[in-house]
C-alpha cells in the first residue's frame, strides 16, 4: 500500500521504519518547524497542506491508500484536518496515540483542561519547572510572580524576562537527574502536559520529592479509528490489506 503517515513523533518514525520492512511505501508528512534529528525512512515531505482540503487533495493527486495520524497527541488542529480529509478523499484513516498518563496514590496532581487553567493554578512565589513546549509559552512567563525553568529542546523565538532561566536539552532524561535538576533549582511546581510516552522521568522524580504537578489534559479529538501503539497499527493495517 501507498501510506502518508503524518509524523513529527517517535511513534511515526518507528512506524514508518517497520512498514517499509513489511513491503509498503511511506510518505512521512512533517509539519517542518523543528529540526528532526534521527533519520525517517522512506520518502519526506515538509510542511503544512493548507488545511483539510488541502490534505485531501494530496491524498487524491498522489493516490494515497491509507492515511495514518501518528502526530502528537497535543497536534489537534492536524488530527482533526486528517479526519476531514479522509471522509473528504475517501482514504481510510488510522489514528496511533499513545496512551496518556495516568496519576498513582503517590502523586499529587492537579488535572488542568489548558494552559490557561495551569497559568492561573500557579500560586505566586511559585519555583516552575516548565516542559509544555514552544506553544503558549508567553502565558505562563506573564507570571511575573512566579520564577521559571523553561526546558525546551529548541531555543524559543522570543526573548525570556528576567523571572525565566532557559534550559536547552533533549531527552531521555532519567528520573535520578530530574530529581538532581527539581532539587538544585529548587522547583515548588512541575507543569507538563500530558504527552503520554516514555518521558516520565520528571513525573517520577517529583513523585519521589512530593511535588505537585500541574497536568494539562489532552485536547478532545474527532472520532476515528485508534490505535495505542505501533505494534496495534501493524495489526490494524494488516487486516486492512487482507
Ligand atoms: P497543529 O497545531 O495540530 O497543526 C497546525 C498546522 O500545522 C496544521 O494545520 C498543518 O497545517 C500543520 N501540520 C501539523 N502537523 C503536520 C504534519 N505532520 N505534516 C504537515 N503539516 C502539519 O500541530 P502542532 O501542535 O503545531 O504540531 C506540529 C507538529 O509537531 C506535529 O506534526 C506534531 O506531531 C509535532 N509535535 C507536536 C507537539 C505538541 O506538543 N503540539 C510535540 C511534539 C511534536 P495545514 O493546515 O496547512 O496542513
Amino acid at each position: 500500500m501507498k501510506i502518508l503517515v503524518l509524523g513529527g513523533t517517535r511513534e511515526a518514525r518507528e512506524l514508518a521504519e517497520a512498514l517499509i520492512d513489511a513491503g509498503h511505501a511511506i510518505i512521512t508528512s512533517l509539519a517542518g518547524r523543528t529540526e528532526e534529528v534521527s533519520p525517517i525512512a522512506g520518502e519526506i515531505r515538509r510542511g503544512g497542506f493548507g488545511g483539510p482540503d488541502g490534505l485531501a487533495s494530496y491524498l487524491i493527486e498522489n493516490t494515497i491508500d491509507l492515511l495514518i495520524d501518528a502526530t502528537h497527541p497535543f497536534a489537534a488542529i492536524i488530527s482533526a484536518n486528517a479526519v476531514l480529509a479522509s471522509h473528504k478523499a475517501g482514504v481510510p484513516l488510522i489514528r496511533l496515540c499513545r496512551p496518556a498518563w495516568q496519576a498513582g496514590p503517590d502523586d499529587n496532581w492537579s488535572m488542568v483542561a489548558g494552559v490557561a487553567a495551569a497559568v492561573d493554578l500557579l500560586p505566586s512565589g511559585a519555583r516552575v519547572l516548565l516542559t509544555t513546549g514552544h506553544r503558549d509559552l508567553e502565558r505562563f512567563l506573564g507570571r511575573a510572580d512566579c520564577r521559571f525553568v523553561v526546558r525546551l529542546i529548541e531555543a524559543p523565538g522570543i526573548g525570556l524576562p528576567a523571572h525565566c532561566e532557559l534550559l536547552l536539552s533533549r531527552p531521555p532524561y532519567r528520573a535520578a537527574d530530574e530529581q538532581v535538576l527539581l532539587r538544585d533549582q529548587r522547583i515548588t511546581h512541575l507543569v507538563t502536559k500530558n504527552a503520554g510516552g516514555a518521558g516520565t522521568g520528571k513525573l517520577e522524580a517529583a513523585r519521589a520529592l512530593g511535588l505537585p504537578v500541574i497536568m494539562i489534559d489532552r485536547p478532545a479529538l474527532p472520532p476515528a479509528r485508534e490505535v495505542q501503539s505501533v505494534d496495534a497499527a501493524l495489526v490494524a493495517i494488516q487486516s486492512l490489506v487482507s
